[in-house]
């Protein structure tokens, strides 16, 4: 193993050599296949993960349930003391875990750092939470009645997560979920299966700690066999599934079929809209991020720029000029800007839509030139030159507009009027998210309301992409002629707790009679 890749998982707690059990119950196992973890930047194999195999996922399954029974029978203040301590624990190896991100998934030293980041706040919240989690008292129609309304634990939630955000995505999840008393089994992304490693070491040591079984916080590292059985697994109540909408569609049709719960988080194909009283000291470096950010794969990546046309040659050469100081380096380097993308298929799919894009007469104002080869041993790594073009038709139902791609290309379409820039931010199928740059209070108020962008984040000087935990995360869409791309889930911030639970609806007699609802006469 490189001194580069051992400096990284030796503090935490990673075997440097060997074969890595990818399985945790309580206890380390993994007698399923063997997956490689594969460093983007220099295409070095670091390690070999020894998956779960079908009956260990089986008794892991098991287990998790009986930690399920465990947990909701503990005070959900003492969980919340419990997370308190997981996050500390997270926290005390901030930067250690996010090197891991940057060396296995292959973004910027400091977006893995803001993404350990993200699971340490969302711990906060949800320690806070746990002494607020609160039902209801309904009033009755009937006289010495109460209705209660109660959040009680689900039971298992499973974690199907994206390669893209190997710590944080968990870490919403688990952290909503285990204040809510349920037991979390957790499957990671195939190619990023140390950091959930490490992870789950770091919350088994707190929960052995406090007596909790390890199985509260399970682990399963395994591919889409895995994945498929945990959807059909009638043990897991909740699968919250973060990834490609292809895979959400199969998610959610496998649970509905069997009426269990979902939450799923899918693709993005967010827009930003440029107004021509814009501050662009502001917008173009926030467009810029949005678009290059972890090499255009998040979610919530700028894939559409419109631009009033207006200010589109300005816009357009400050943006280019951007672009033109960004060179892809090691996401290991502080100084670094541009990591490189997650596999080769991803650079495949960057050459295959640079290609169409040539091919149907696109203007490419930045990037698509080939890339100087980097020095060894980033020469072997996935990287790319992030793109801006501007295809030849603008038609949001048709490609390149309607596709998310996950890979640093920014398509660019002039409007004239705010209307249409909406109209066009709208007519894509995904509704994730979508930023508005103005300094008139008029378009703010179209933008947010209800004939404005219908997306789940619709922000205002802010990008497309780096939410904070606060708000609830994911998609909405309201064009009726479309499939809704990117799912209803709601993660993280906001109300989301509340999917974590099961509500019952508790009325109780506190009198000597037993009248019926709506004045209903049944004596006898
Ligand atoms: P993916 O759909 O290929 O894989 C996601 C997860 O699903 C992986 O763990 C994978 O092993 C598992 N899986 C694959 N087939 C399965 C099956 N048949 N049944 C159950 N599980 C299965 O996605 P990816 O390439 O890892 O991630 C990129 C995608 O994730 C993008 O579309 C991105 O927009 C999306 N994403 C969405 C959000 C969000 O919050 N909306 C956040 C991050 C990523």
């Amino acid at each position: 193993l490189s001194s580069r890749a051992s400096a990284i998982l030796r503090p935490l707690d990673i075997p440097l050599s060997g074969e890595i059990a990818g399985a945790y119950d309580g206890s380390w196992k993994g007698s399923g296949d063997i997956l490689e973890s594969v460093c983007p930047s220099t295409g070095e194999i670091i390690a070999r993960i020894r998956t779960a195999s079908p009956s260990e996922l089986h008794e892991t399954l098991d287990k998790t349930r009986d930690a399920y029974k465990h947990l909701r029978a503990l005070p959900a203040p003492r969980r919340g003391e419990i997370l308190r301590q997981i996050r500390e624990s997270i926290a005390s190896k901030r930067e250690a875990l996010g090197a891991l991100v940057s060396l296995e998934m292959g973004k910027i030293r400091t977006e893995g750092v803001g993404e350990v980041q993200e699971f340490v706040d969302i711990c906060d919240s949800a320690v806070g939470l746990s002494r607020m989690m609160n039902g209801r008292v309904v009033n009755s129609e009937r006289p010495g009645h109460s209705i209660l309304e109660v959040p009680n634990p689900l039971g298992v939630v499973g974690v199907i997560s994206a390669f893209n955000f190997p710590v944080a995505v968990y870490g919403w999840n688990f952290a909503l979920s285990f204040a809510a008393g349920n037991a979390t089994l957790w499957k990671p992304s195939p190619t990023t299966p140390l950091c959930a490693i490490a992870v789950t070491k770091l919350i088994a040591r707190v929960l052995e700690a406090n007596d909790v079984p390890g199985a509260a916080a399970s682990l399963v590292v395994g591919g889409s066999d895995i994945g498929e059985a945990i959807v059909q697994a009638s043990e897991v109540d909740l699968v919250s599934f973060t990834g490609s909408e292809k895979v959400g569609r199969e998610v959610g049709r496998a649970v509905q079929s069997r009426f269990g719960k979902t939450i799923l988080e899918l693709g993005g194909n967010n827009a930003a809209v440029v107004m021509p009283d814009a501050d662009l000291s502001l917008a173009v470096p926030a467009i810029g991020f949005g678009a290059i950010g972890t090499a255009g794969q998040r979610c919530t990546s700028t894939r559409r720029l419109y631009v009033h046309r207006s200010i589109s040659d300005k816009v357009l050469r400050a943006l280019s000029g951007l672009y033109s100081a960004i060179s892809p380096g090691d996401p290991l380097e502080s100084t670094t800007l541009l990591g490189p993308l997650h596999s080769k298929t991803a650079v495949n799919t960057y050459v295959t839509a640079l290609t169409s894009l040539r091919a149907s007469g696109a203007e490419i104002l930045s990037g698509g030139d080939d890339l100087e080869p980097l020095p060894a041993p980033l020469a072997t790594g996935n990287y790319v030159k992030p793109v801006i073009a501007i295809p030849r038709t603008h038609d949001p139902l048709k490609e390149p507009w309607n596709k998310e791609l996950f890979v640093p290309i920014l398509n660019v379409a002039i409007f004239d009027h705010l209307e249409d820039a909406i109209n066009w931010n709208n007519a894509v199928p995904q509704g994730l998210s979508s930023s508005l740059w103005t300094r008139d209070i008029r378009n703010v108020g179209k933008w947010i309301g209800p004939s404005g962008s219908d997306a789940g984040i619709v922000n205002v000087n802010v990008g497309t992409s780096g939410a904070e935990i606060g708000a609830a995360f994911g998609g909405n869409k309201v064009h009726k002629c479309l499939s809704q791309s990117t799912g209803w889930g709601r993660e993280s911030g906001g109300d989301a707790w509340k999917q974590y639970v099961r509500w019952s609806a508790c009325t109780i007699n506190f009198s000597d009679n037993a009248p019926l609802a709506q004045g209903v006469n049944f004596s006898i």
